[in-house]
């Protein structure tokens, strides 16, 4: 198999220049065919010499991945299949809204954290994508000229793929890859301590944790990472993090029917949040197969952010978008195709 291009950084691209003894230039031209142009083969390469682009040719592939199905919600949202790697798969969301058009990236095929709530989770994990692999979800996507927003909230935990996102995160955002605002982008972790320290020295893109319980035995049994990386040791690692004020930090948290939507969740959230620049972010759960979990009601929702907004905590309750096609949040899964090779109708 031939080496992809697509998702290699410049210093990449330069070291593959001097690799073939071409000007470092060459880089820079590569890059703008790869992802300013989205070029699919070498010919198309004009201002590379000829026998440049043969070489190349041999040597690597383009390795841009394209999607092999997609589903259409009754809200618009859209759910697309792609191939990665190992003819396995993974899902991508496009969810329009008026003005703006959020793109929920996958990160890895399946998700070793096991959340209690989460179909991806459910499925186990069969292996991390390559940032040519992300970043294929964006530019493939035939409605990737509206996106407005990318979140990495889609199959996998970002963060246990930390270089892959970073690679990808760099050529969504340079100059020579998608010029996008890092202001535009979050990633989400359920809290690798590690990671999310990297991630925040080497990126500048907004950062999302899970959160769904503040108190250890409940988010414990959620969310199997607590025994791994405690919530305190998660909020003490954010607090001694330098984090620009422009950077976001948010708090997802799944509403569960009087598991944690009660007044006392509320008030612990408050205490443990304090003196931290952030915002919370309310998610209906969508109940999947063979858990006992059920969804808060409207009601409690409400309640529950009137309490926190009026402890002077940004809430926001989110719309829930896709849930017919199985695009909305917690809901994607490609368990199904997982051993069957690449037997999809697009
Ligand atoms: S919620 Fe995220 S981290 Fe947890 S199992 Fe699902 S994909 Fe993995």
């Amino acid at each position: 198999m031939k080496e992809p291009l697509f998702g290699k950084t410049l210093a990449q691209l330069r070291a593959l220049a001097q690799e073939l003894d071409a000007p470092a230039f060459v880089a820079t031209q590569l890059a703008r065919w790869l992802y300013k142009q989205g070029a699919s083969d070498f010919d198309a390469m004009h201002n590379l010499p000829k026998r440049l682009r043969q070489i190349l040719g041999e040597r690597v592939e383009i390795g841009r991945r394209e999607p092999e199905r997609v589903s259409l919600s009754s809200d618009g949202t859209k759910k697309y299949l792609y191939p990665t790697a190992h003819a396995r798969f993974i899902e991508t969301a496009f969810i329009p809204e008026g003005e703006r058009a959020t793109l929920c990236l996958s990160t890895q095929v399946g998700c070793k954290m096991g959340c209690l709530f989460c179909m991806t989770g459910k499925q186990g994990f069969q292996g991390n994508l390559s940032a040519g692999e992300i970043v294929s979800q964006y530019r493939s996507l035939p409605e990737h000229g509206q996106v407005t927003n990318i979140v990495y909230m889609g199959m996998g935990e970002p963060l246990d793929n930390l270089e892959a996102v970073l690679s990808s995160l760099e050529i969504l955002t340079s100059e020579w890859g998608f010029s996008l605002s890092p202001r535009r982008i979050t990633v989400s972790t359920v809290g690798i301590i590690p990671a999310m320290r990297d991630f925040l020295k080497r990126s500048e893109s907004h950062l999302a944790i899970s959160l769904h319980s503040p108190f250890d035995e409940e988010r414990r049994r959620l969310m199997p990472v607590q025994n791994v990386y405690p919530l305190p040791e998660v909020l003490a690692a954010l607090r001694e993090s330098p984090i620009a004020r422009r950077r976001r930090i948010s708090f997802e948290y799944i509403m569960f029917d009087g598991l944690n939507d009660t007044p006392r969740h509320a008030k612990e959230l408050v205490r443990i949040l304090s003196g931290l620049r952030c915002r919370v972010n309310l998610i209906r759960f969508h109940p999947i197969p063979g858990t006992p979990l059920a969804s808060s009601s409207e009601e409690s929702m409400v309640r529950f952010e009137q309490q926190l907004k009026a402890s002077g905590i940004m809430t926001t309750i989110r719309a829930s978008r896709g849930e017919d096609i199985m695009a909305a949040c917690g809901l994607l899964s490609t368990k199904a195709l997982v051993g069957t090779g690449r037997e999809v109708d697009y």
